[in-house]
């Protein structure tokens, strides 16, 4: 048999016998995947059908075992790795062409302990997965808003949800995780064992090792509560954008926000003579009783002449589900960046509705994230996450079917990116990385004052810089 041809760190080309092969195969109980076999063009289909990378070799795992045995053999023959959790991330970093894949997508299990209101899950699972074991305790994890989206990728970069401003960031709600480093060791990183590892894992990435299991504090959310869906017409667009930016500064902790500006669907509830038109649409969760949600609520619904209104009470799974069908998988093609936004004044308002005027595709959108609450109250320092203190993340979100578009709505999300510079004061969000273009701006204007002992940390956990494929912090 000849040897299988696999690409190295450095990008060189390397034959790996197939006899090491199969002895790996031994170990990996979820299986190896490669080229030859069937299933493999399933098997490496991401979320972002952009994305179209040929790994050497895939290793399913379903548990720390076998992620030890995959780190090991990569280490070994000095193989380029990629790490996949829910596979979501826009910029395709869950695979790598001609590497090994440290496939985490059948390690799903969730466990509750409802009397401790904690949660505990694997590195490959989904939101869903959580909420799934959560919710019938009336628990939840803060995490992001939709529910196919990896918990681990989430989490490491941060994690912005319905719930960030009631109960802050997936990370800040990390109790503790296990992690597999590149020398093939399991580290346990919490604030009682590796205090500075579990710091780092807060928001610092895949930089550290393969996380194997993360554990959650979780809180009393639902089962109802109350979710405000509310269109604007295009004409009114910056009006509404000015009203959402003053109402949002009063709004209570329990209240988390966005002002989307879309072109509008074509639901039954919108007029019809509306559908594809651009539009504003407040999007607002209360995490408390419906009833004070109702309450909270009333002011942002009462705005205006809004072209419909879709808000009521629904299960917290339900909000949670709701953006689910807007994000299909592997059909779609994607292309996401953001910045945070120090102030949203009379200017910033009409350049972004003239900037979703001019968007490319219908399904594209410019997302006005409201922040504060819980999650800024966290000190730069005190997690890898770093700066908190912007009121606004801007997500532009180029989202598109046909291949052909792909210049034209990369360029459109390049252009909104670079046009709001003059509202941010740096940073952007690790999340939501494009395709990692510019990396080292990435990391350094987003980490900041962080980024020294990260890198510190980076040298003594990972000094070869075995886990690349991320938002990359490299060995001090
Ligand atoms: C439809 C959609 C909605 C989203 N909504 C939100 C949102 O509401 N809020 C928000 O904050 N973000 C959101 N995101 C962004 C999301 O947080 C990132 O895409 C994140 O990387 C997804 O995690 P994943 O595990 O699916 O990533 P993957 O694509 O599987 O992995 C991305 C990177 O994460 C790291 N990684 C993943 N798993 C592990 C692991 N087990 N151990 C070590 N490193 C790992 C690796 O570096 C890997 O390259 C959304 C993304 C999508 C596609």
């Amino acid at each position: 048999m000849p040897d299988l041809e696999m690409t190295t760190t450095s990008g060189a080309t390397t034959g790996v016998s197939q006899a090491r092969v199969e002895a790996l195969a031994e170990r990996i109980r979820g299986g190896l995947v490669g080229p030859s076999d069937p299933g493999y063009d399933s098997v490496r289909a991401l979320w972002n059908g952009m994305i179209d990378r040929r790994p050497g070799l895939i290793t399913r795992c379903t548990g720390t075992a076998d992620v030890m045995a995959a780190v090991t053999f990569a280490c070994e023959h000095d193989l380029l790795v990629a790490v996949r959790g829910g596979g979501h991330n826009v910029s395709g970093n869950a695979l790598c062409d001609g590497g090994l894949v440290v496939d985490l997508s059948l390690s799903r299990a969730v466990r509750a302990d409802p009397a401790r209101r904690t949660a505990d899950a694997q590195g490959g699972a989904t939101i869903g997965d959580l909420d799934h074991e959560t919710q019938p305790f009336g628990l939840a994890v803060p995490m992001g808003v939709v529910t196919r989206t990896g918990i681990a990728g989430l989490t490491l970069g941060g994690g912005l949800g319905w719930l960030r401003r009631l109960h802050g960031l997936s990370s800040d709600n990390l109790l503790g995780a296990d992690l597999v480093t590149a020398d093939g060791r399991l580290v346990r990183a919490a604030p009682e064992a590796d205090a500075d590892l579990f710091w780092a894992l807060q928001g610092g990435g895949g930089n550290f090792g393969v996380v194997t299991s993360l554990s959650y504090r979780a809180h009393p959310v639902g089962p109802e509560v109350f979710f405000a869906v509310v269109m604007h017409p295009g004409s009114d667009a910056a009006e509404a954008l000015r009203f959402f930016r003053e109402w949002q500064a009063g709004a209570p902790d329990e209240v988390s926000a966005f002002a989307v500006l879309w072109h509008a669907p074509s639901l039954d509830e919108v007029p019809a003579e509306h559908h594809g038109t651009p539009i504003v649409m407040y999007l607002a969760l209360h995490g408390g009783s419906p009833e004070e949600g109702e309450h909270a609520l009333r002011s942002l619904r009462a705005h205006g002449s809004p072209l419909a209104d879709l808000s009521g009470r629904r299960t917290y799974l339900e909000v949670q589900r709701f953006f689910d069908d807007d994000y299909p998988p592997h059909s779609m093609r994607y292309y996401w960046k953001s910045r945070y936004l120090d102030r949203l004044p009379d200017d910033a308002v009409d350049l972004l509705v003239s900037l979703n005027e001019a968007a490319p595709t219908h399904e594209s959108t410019l997302d006005v994230w409201q922040l504060g609450g819980a999650m800024s109250r966290v000190a730069p320092e005190a997690t890898a996450f770093g700066d908190r203190s912007a009121p606004f993340l801007l997500g532009i979100e180029a989202n598109w079917e046909n291949p052909r578009d792909d210049d034209v709505c990369i360029a459109w999300a390049r252009k909104v990116y670079a046009a709001v510079e003059p509202f941010s004061s740096g940073g952007e969000y690790v999340n939501f990385p494009g395709f990692y273009e510019d990396n080292d701006a990435l990391v350094r204007d987003t980490f900041g004052g962080n980024l020294p002992r990260l890198a510190e940390l980076k040298r003594r956990y990972d000094p070869t810089n075995f886990f690349r494929l991320n938002h990359n912090i490299r060995p001090a």
